[in-house]
């Protein structure tokens, strides 16, 4: 499983990295969000599904 945010979506709410901590990193200096790492591991995938499902921008897509 593969994760991807658009930058040019995110507004930097913090959900995501809210509701997955160790997968998603917010900038420093916007505030917005990326993928810790690209790949999924398996422990996190159920949290970056939700995350997903949660990001008001609908800016963070998955690649199953
Ligand atoms: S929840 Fe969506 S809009 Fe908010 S920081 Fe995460 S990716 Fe960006």
């Amino acid at each position: 499983m593969k994760v991807f945010v658009d930058s040019t979506r995110c507004q930097g709410h913090t959900l995501c990295s809210m509701i997955a901590p160790d997968a998603f990193q917010l900038s420093e200096i916007d505030g917005t969000s990326s993928p810790v790492s690209e790949v999924v591991p398996p422990e996190l995938q159920d949290a970056v599904r939700e995350a997903a499902q949660s990001c008001p921008e609908q800016a963070i897509s998955i690649e199953e």
